[in-house]
């Protein structure tokens, strides 16, 4: 079988996740054969879309929309009609509350959290990729805007938002949105994440990702942000786009950086489209945990993207041992997105 280049298979260790990735291309065909077998197709017409502008009385409460009161809205962020965590439970930092299991120490906490819905724009057959980079620059700062909400509630730890694209990406609804979950806790790849970026600034004297930049890994870069797929990349074409500058919360970035990086990411989202077979993907949005405020602890912290096709699945040996199996190699993956559309 073709691999790349018939290179042995390769242990890699990320720095920002302290995770083991094997490198194994003789698994995989030539890196540009690597194309989604179950393309999204998310351009049909489907009756009664809750998400598409005229049907709002169907969907769950309205927190706020771009431009407000505008009953032509281009962004709405709703409550989730099925949350995961309940806004409605007593607040546990709130100084009523007062209920006798919830100890940390019984690890058990009531379910109060906050998980939100972005609608991304008014209309069902348009995708992310397809608004301008204006257009997706007002979808960050609706994120922005709703984490700064967020973030004044002290039992809120930490914000998590994510786009699942396509319905084996997770996505219950084609109408393009996006999510946004508030958690009372840091959750595990948060604190993975930090314990590793802060041994790497303990030893350098330097954040991890602010030394990422390396020629053969990058994909587009711009003057503020880069795209590059990470030398140990989890999956196969695994994207990340990082600022440039240093920036611990994904909730400091302005409005003209916001342009900028909504058209790296409309470049990244096309290119996959292109290369890839329109994938289901994953989109996450990596910040530091709200209330982390130190000179310290902001050192060593840096927000970016992440962003995951869905090629392959997830088996036995990774969910035992934590360590994933990646056929391609990033820097084959990062050429071929480089090279195509000549940019
Ligand atoms: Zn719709
Ligand atoms: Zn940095």
């Amino acid at each position: 079988m073709a691999s790349s280049g018939g290179r042995n298979p390769e242990l890699r260790k990320d720095s920002v996740s302290n995770r083991w990735v094997i490198f194994s291309p003789a698994r995989a065909k030539r890196p540009s054969d690597f194309k989604s077998k179950t393309p999204t197709n998310s351009n049909h017409l489907q009756q009664k879309c809750p998400f598409c502008i005229g049907q709002e009385h169907q969907c769950a409460p309205e927190i706020f929309r771009v431009p407000p009161d505008d009953p032509n809205w281009t962004i709405r962020v709703i409550e989730n009609l099925y949350p995961a965590l309940s806004r409605s439970l007593c607040d546990p930092s709130a100084p009523s509350s007062d209920s006798g299991h919830r100890d940390i120490g019984n690890r058990v906490l009531d379910g109060f959290g906050f998980h939100d819905v972005v609608i991304e724009t008014p209309i069902h057959s348009v995708q992310l990729g397809d608004l301008s980079p204006e257009e997706i620059a007002r979808v960050f700062l609706a994120y922005r805007k709703r984490i700064e909400q967020l973030a004044s509630r002290d039992s809120i730890e930490y914000v998590q938002v994510f786009k699942n694209h396509g319905a084996s990406a997770g996505a219950s609804m084609s109408h393009s949105h996006s999510q946004i979950l508030a958690l009372p806790i840091i959750p595990p790849n948060v604190s993975a994440r930090l314990g590793s970026m802060k041994d790497y600034f303990e030893q350098k004297g330097k954040c991890c990702i602010c030394q990422i930049e390396s020629e053969d890994l990058v994909i587009n870069a711009s003057t503020n942000f880069i795209s590059l797929v990470p030398y140990a990349a989890t999956f196969p074409f695994e994207i990340w786009i990082v600022p440039r500058y240093h920036s611990a919360h994904f909730h400091e970035l302005d409005a003209e950086k916001a342009v900028e990086l909504g058209g790296l990411l409309k470049l990244i989202l096309r290119k996959m489209s292109l290369q890839l077979n329109n994938p289901p993907f994953n989109f996450m949005i990596h910040t530091s945990p709200l209330h982390c405020n130190n000179a310290s602890e902001l050192a060593y912290t840096h927000w970016f993207i992440q962003i995951v096709p869905q090629l392959t699945g997830i088996g036995g040996f990774e969910i035992g041992t934590g360590c994933y199996i990646n056929p391609v190699f990033p820097e084959d993956a990062a050429k071929v997105l480089r090279e195509l559309l000549g940019s």
